[in-house]
């Protein structure tokens, strides 16, 4: 084929393109539509401080170690799990592990995880990228429960 025809066949192309609407969107701050979220969307995780019982079954569930627990420095929850959402690759099997009525972790329809303007200080960067616990952790049953029994023992 003559390379004169060849370029000439790129230009028609992508002058064609140009014509077309866009496939992309500005986010977030244009087409609020693309918010609406599918049935499977798997986002962001929720982590609940006042409901998680420190088992450790959902870093054992997760396939490629994006969860860490970090100790609470109580006696029970000993830990609680944080993700690491850039590691995550939102597969959901934390959320299946997790044991308690309401799952004390699950994975939320929010997938804006976006940073911006972060400047030349990254730690925002590196505290938004990861999934913390969420809640009072007083409220949880197995702190009041410790809490009463060691009142108990003290005679309070
Ligand atoms: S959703 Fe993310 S954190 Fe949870 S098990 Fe899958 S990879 Fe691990
Ligand atoms: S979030 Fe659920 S699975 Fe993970 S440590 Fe807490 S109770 Fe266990």
């Amino acid at each position: 084929m003559d390379i004169g025809f060849k370029i000439l066949e790129k230009i028609t192309l992508v002058a064609l393109r140009a014509l077309k609407p866009k496939d992309t969107e500005y986010f977030p701050e244009k087409n609020p539509e693309v918010r609406k979220k599918t049935e499977r969307f798997r986002g962001r995780h929720f982590i609940n401080a006042e409901t998680c019982i420190g088992c450790y079954a959902c870093e054992r569930a997760c396939p490629i170690g994006a969860i860490i627990m970090v100790p609470t420095g109580l006696k029970r929850p000993r830990a609680m799990p944080v993700v690491n959402l850039g590691r995550c690759c939102y597969c959901g099997l934390c959320e299946d592990s997790c044991p308690t009525k309401e799952k004390s972790i699950y994975l939320t329809e929010d997938y804006d995880i976006l940073i911006k303007d972060v400047g030349i200080n990254l730690t925002p960067l590196i505290d938004d990228l990861w999934a913390k616990p969420v809640g009072d952790i007083t409220k949880n049953p197995l702190v009041v429960k410790d809490l009463k029994k060691q009142q108990q023992k003290e005679g309070k």
